[in-house]
């Protein structure tokens, strides 16, 4: 296994308080859950396999802790909601978290080792709040129609709804 590209030493930073250091730093994240397109539903999003997220941050020692300022950014795919083609697009994420020390660091900050710092936390956790949830191919998208299944952003199918009396049933409870 190498060396993790979102591990960042601080052990400089931690001795000249208030010092900045602007950090760039590229690799794949570890997120939870499916990958790839293959075993996702219309309407959710992934980061691809093997992409690379981007934490391009400002770090500056505070007290107690390290305070971090950026931006991450990541490839997302997914599939539109409506027809159900492939999306996809780039995340951009502004974030400003705190590493801190000791237990306290818990709840409000990402635990900061004594000479190092995992940006790794932050870029997943970011990642993973902005995905698209119910990502569109755009916004207009007509979608597929319900009854004989072809994209309707073709064009007209010529079905005529609601032929169906379940579809009529749907009417009234509306
Ligand atoms: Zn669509
Ligand atoms: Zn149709």
């Amino acid at each position: 296994m190498g060396r993790d590209p979102f591990v960042v030493v601080i052990a400089r930073l931690r001795r000249s308080p208030g010092l900045t250091s602007h950090e760039v730093r590229q690799g794949t994240v570890a997120l939870a859950g499916p990958l790839d397109l293959a075993g996702i539903d219309p309407g959710r999003s992934v980061v691809p396999e093997g992409a690379e997220a981007v934490c391009d941050v400002t770090l500056q020692a505070f007290r107690g802790g390290i305070d971090v300022a950026g931006t991450v950014t990541a490839p997302w795919v997914g599939i539109c909601r409506r027809c159900t083609a492939g999306v996809s697009g780039q995340l951009r994420v502004a974030v400003h978290e705190r590493f801190g020390d000791g237990p306290a660091a818990s709840d409000e900050m990402y635990p900061a080792q004594d000479d190092a710092i995992d940006l790794g936390l932050l870029v997943r956790d970011a990642i993973v709040l902005e995905l698209p949830m119910a990502p569109l191919c755009r916004e207009d998208c007509a979608g597929l129609c319900p009854q004989c299944g072809a994209d309707r952003n073709d064009g007209e199918c010529g079905c005529v709804a609601p032929a169906d009396p379940r579809w009529a049933n749907l009417d009234v409870l509306r």
